[in-house]
């Protein structure tokens, strides 16, 4: 059955995926091979030839992330940092240049300055919530524009359809980080980016039990381009970790609002409170962004930063909270707390830091889906303990 006519939650149980043909089983199974057996030389049965280029629990999951992002394709990769490799060695090659949100992750910038300067690929971090900003970073050997929107961990907002605009009267292709927000809050590729990527560790998996990465686009040439890139340089998913992110999508429209409720009310809190500076969540209306928030997104999401002064501050606050589990990474079930400046994003250089205002008193929240009184009770009780 195609379910791509269907609407959001229906799609998050079903597309991508079919009752087994041989069993009936109703859940994909988890198809731990690495390679299959061929009737005759050079036939092999839809195409099923080794496990790198192809498996089933692996195309159930890519069918099903194409009708999240409403995409025609998906590839998925062990690891999002893995996707944004992908990406680069796609649509990059030595002397070209690449413009980066200036906000992103700490990895992606690690993986910037350390893997891709070495080879030849010129960068630069723009402040991307100013669209003008990009056209003046634009060179003729421009050929990728990528965003992350909200951002990490500043929860900043960037214009989806402007950008888009602008790399395209470039002639760049242009890439939106949808990890924050989610196909659920936010389908970039509705709004005129080429490629969508996502950490799957995070809201799509929601459990916090593997690491994942994946590409989402409409360009039959991108989405070869993807798969040439499975097959040749190989960092897939395995079978397992493919059934535990269809196992999260099922419910991540059933979690979504749930976090976004969570994290509004958290963010109330911590915005009353006297000694908390600068919170920072879409969904509060002194949020620069927040008009673009409403407009761009169906929901402000369950990530909220705040500034508590000073890194000692910072660090004691998060040793006194009890739900919310001092941990990197966000988006599962379970609300945690980290300190970007010295976790997430301790590999950033101080400079960029003080340039995007990534202060060491910066704490950074994941909101969970417990219930909303205790995580409240949990926040004030480690504010007055502060
Ligand atoms: C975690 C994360 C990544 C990196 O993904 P991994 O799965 O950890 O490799 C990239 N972007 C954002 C926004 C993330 O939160």
């Amino acid at each position: 059955m195609n379910h791509s006519n269907k609407r959001f939650g229906t799609r998050a149980v079903h597309a991508g995926q079919r009752p087994d043909p041989t069993t009936g089983a109703i859940m994909t199974p988890i198809f731990q091979t690495s390679t299959y057996v061929q009737d005759a030389v050079g036939s092999p049965r839809d195409g099923y030839d080794y496990a790198r280029v192809k498996n089933p629990t692996r195309e159930a999951l890519q069918g099903n992330l194409a009708a999240l992002e409403n995409g025609k394709h998906a590839a998925a990769f062990s690891a999002g940092l893995a996707a944004m490799d992908t990406l680069f060695k796609t649509a990059l090659n030595a002397g070209d240049h690449l413009i980066c949100g200036a906000d992103v992750y700490g990895g992606l910038d690690r993986q910037l300055r350390h893997v891709w300067a070495r080879f030849g690929v010129e960068f630069d971090f723009v402040d991307t919530t100013d669209p003008e900003a990009i056209k003046n970073a634009l060179r003729d050997e421009t050929r990728l524009v990528h965003v992350e929107t909200p951002s990490n961990p500043m929860i900043t907002i960037t214009d989806i359809e402007a950008c888009a605009q602008i790399a395209h009267d470039a002639g760049a292709l242009f890439s939106v980080d949808n990890t924050f927000a989610t196909p659920y809050l936010q389908r970039p590729l509705d709004l005129g980016a080429d490629v969508v990527m996502h950490s799957t560790t995070k809201f799509l998996n929601g459990h916090s039990d593997m690491i994942g990465g994946a590409l989402m686009t409409n360009s039959d040439e991108l989405a070869e381009a993807f798969r040439f890139q499975q097959k040749t340089t190989g960092a897939v998913p395995g079978p397992f970790d493919c059934w535990l992110v269809l196992r999260g999508t099922k419910t991540l429209h059933l979690r979504m609002p749930a976090h976004c409720s969570n994290a509004a009310r958290i963010a109330e809190l911590l915005d009353e409170h006297a000694d908390v500076g600068d919170v920072r969540y879409p969904g509060l209306a002194h949020h620069p962004q927040h008009e673009l928030a409403k407009r761009q997104m169906n929901g402000f999401g369950s990530m909220v930063s705040f500034d508590l002064g000073s890194e000692e501050r910072a660090n004691r606050f998060a040793g006194l909270t009890e739900l919310f589990q001092l941990a990197e990474s966000l988006g599962g079930v379970e609300s945690l707390v980290s300190i970007p400046s010295s976790m997430t994003h301790g590999s950033v250089p101080e400079e960029k830091k003080k340039e995007i205002g990534l202060t060491p008193g910066l704490v950074r929240l994941s909101v969970g889906v417990e219930d909303i009184e205790d995580l409240v009770a949990d926040i004030r009780s480690a504010l007055e303990k502060l």
